[in-house]
């Protein structure tokens, strides 16, 4: 932690099935929050509609992730539809060190991979208002193929399942305003809980070494 940060760092995972609107929301969460870092994955997918290197994903080959994973330097990597993603695990040291947050845009093994390594993460699902809402916003996005919206729909019920049992929160994404504000008031609450608020820096215990 940063000399003088009140809140130790956080680690902010949202999951939802792709086309819910985590982007959206992590996105806002960012802008926001000048403490929080979004975690950029690694993917072996190819880039897709406006996505930009180093801004929505760091597109490498499967050879260089391949050798990111031999040197240890994923906090969690996984398998989604076909292509590899893995987290970084250097944002990971950097918001422990800084007090700041880290939010991941990570599928539900992706988030419970993180929670076994750090069990103080937070992990929030984003739930769509329902299946056919949720089509109608992957097809307006327009980004995919038929036969991509088709996987992605039969992957996002097993998605759904899961994350609805093991997560923490759980956000409905319908209006996007009252998302954000379930979002922030996630956020508010966790940086107060009693363990992430460094009481050294209030002058009320002793520093600890190497803190
Ligand atoms: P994800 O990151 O979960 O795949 P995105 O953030 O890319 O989802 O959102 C998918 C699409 O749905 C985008 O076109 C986005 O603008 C739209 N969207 C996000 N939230 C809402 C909402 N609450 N109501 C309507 N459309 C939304
Ligand atoms: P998309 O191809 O739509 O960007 O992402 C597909 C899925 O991969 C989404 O569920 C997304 O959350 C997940 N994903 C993105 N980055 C990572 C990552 O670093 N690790 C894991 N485990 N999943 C990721």
């Amino acid at each position: 932690m940063s000399p003088g940060s009140l809140h130790r760092g956080l680690l902010l995972v949202l999951s939802a099935p792709s086309g819910t609107g985590k982007t959206t929301l992590a996105g806002r969460l960012v802008q926001a929050h000048p403490e929080a870092e979004f975690s950029i994955s690694m993917t072996t997918r190819e880039p897709r509609g406006a996505e930009r290197e180093g801004v929505d994903y760091h597109f490498v080959d499967a050879l260089t992730f391949q050798r990111m994973i031999e040197r240890d330097e994923f906090v969690e990597w996984a398998e989604v539809h076909g292509n590899f993603y893995g987290s970084a695990q250097s944002v990971v040291d950097r918001v422990f060190a800084t007090g700041g947050i880290a939010v991941f845009d990570v599928d539900v093994q992706g988030g419970r991979s993180i929670q076994r390594r750090y069990p103080e993460a937070v992990l929030v699902f984003v739930l769509p208002p329902s299946m056919a809402e949720l089509e109608r916003r992957l097809r307006e996005r327009g980004t995919e193929s038929d036969d991509a919206i088709r996987r992605r729909m039969l992957a996002a019920r097993s998605e759904l399942e899961q994350g609805a049992q093991v997560y923490d929160y759980l956000v409905v994404n319908d209006s996007v305003e009252q998302a954000y504000a379930e979002l922030e008031a996630i956020v508010s609450a966790e940086r107060c809980r009693r363990g992430r608020v460094d009481l050294a820096t209030l002058g009320l215990e002793a520093p600890k070494h190497g803190s």
